[in-house]
């Protein structure tokens, strides 16, 4: 059975590159297999309170090619774009997310990038509520992390669903913040208590002092709104200085950790380090 599966799809790739159309329809049928079976993975990433707990981990998909080895993001997304599946998912991210994130030795909260489930779906909440219900989860424990860009357009019934949900617990982050229209308006009228800073100014900001002044500016403006402002791309301890001093709440990166095996955070979560400072030093560098 497997084995002719294999040769079926062996001789589609014998008169194909990889990267041609057939190839790439072939990707669209294996993502689609993969989904229906499960066989996606989720890697998770700590982000880290400036006394040094985690409080959070982001959830990113990763897929283990039975021929390729461990596909990444940008391959996934762009096949799932093109095969019309963004929707299934995001769907089995979330579903997968939640569902993990229960079995965690530590109540945090658990992040996950959603673009396929749009707020301006006519059933979002309801799918958002469902997986929520299926997992058991506490609502308090969720982010769903949309990026600027697809929060700008958003009129105002979806805006209304998004306040249903945050009414219930569930928080929402604006990813990659800096690189898209950066709506301050939209950041101010929408439940979304958290700011990503983008990565690209934090691995710039030591050489360019723009990237500095936006930085800073995204930092001050989350502080006025009240909101939680998050730094990605975290690599060495000279920027994570830097974002300490500007007062940023959390950091997200290499320098922390890469995203791990969902067996990996998970013993990771059960090392003391990262419940944060021990007894005697404990509150210090408390935001
Ligand atoms: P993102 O949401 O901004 O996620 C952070 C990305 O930065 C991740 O890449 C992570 O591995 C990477 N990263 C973390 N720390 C560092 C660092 O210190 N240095 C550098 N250079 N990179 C770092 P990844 O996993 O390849 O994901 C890329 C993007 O794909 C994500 O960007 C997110 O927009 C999207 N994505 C990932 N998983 C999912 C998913 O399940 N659903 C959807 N819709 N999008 C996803
Ligand atoms: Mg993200
Ligand atoms: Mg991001
Ligand atoms: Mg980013």
């Amino acid at each position: 059975d497997a084995a002719m599966f294999n040769a079926k799809r062996g001789r589609g790739r014998a008169r194909t590159g990889p990267g041609t159309p057939t190839a790439q329809l072939t990707l669209e049928e294996d993502l689609r297999a993969a989904l229906r079976h499960d066989r996606l993975q989720l890697h998770y990433q700590p982000i880290v309170a400036r006394d040094g707990t985690i409080t959070l981990a982001e959830a990113l998909v990763r897929w283990p090619h039975p021929e390729r080895g461990l596909l990444t993001p940008d391959t996934i997304l762009s096949v799932a774009e093109n095969g019309g599946l963004m929707h299934d998912l995001d769907s089995w991210v979330l579903r997968t997310a939640l569902r993990e994130a229960v079995t965690w030795q530590r109540p945090i909260g658990v992040t996950v990038n959603v673009s396929g489930i749009r707020p301006d779906a006519p059933n979002f909440s309801d799918e958002v509520s469902t997986a929520i219900t299926a997992s058991g989860i506490a609502p308090d424990r969720i982010v769903l992390e949309m990026v600027e860009t697809l929060l700008v357009d958003l009129p105002a019934r979806p805006r209304q669903a998004m306040r249903e949900l945050a009414r219930t617990g569930v928080r929402f982050a604006m990813d990659d913040f800096g690189t898209g229209y950066s709506s301050l308006a939209r950041l101010k009228d929408l439940p979304t208590q958290i700011v990503k800073l983008d990565r690209r100014f934090v691995s710039g900001m030591g050489s360019d002092p723009a990237d500095l002044g936006i930085a800073r500016a995204v930092v001050e403006l989350a502080r006025a709104m009240d909101r939680t402002c998050i730094a990605e791309g975290v690599e060495n301890t000279t920027q994570h200085a830097l974002l300490n001093s500007l007062g940023i709440d959390a950091c997200q990166g290499f320098l922390f950790s890469r995203p791990l095996p969902a067996a990996e955070f998970h013993a990771l979560l059960k090392s003391p380090e990262s419940a944060g400072p021990r007894k005697h030093d404990s509150g210090k560098g408390k935001p």
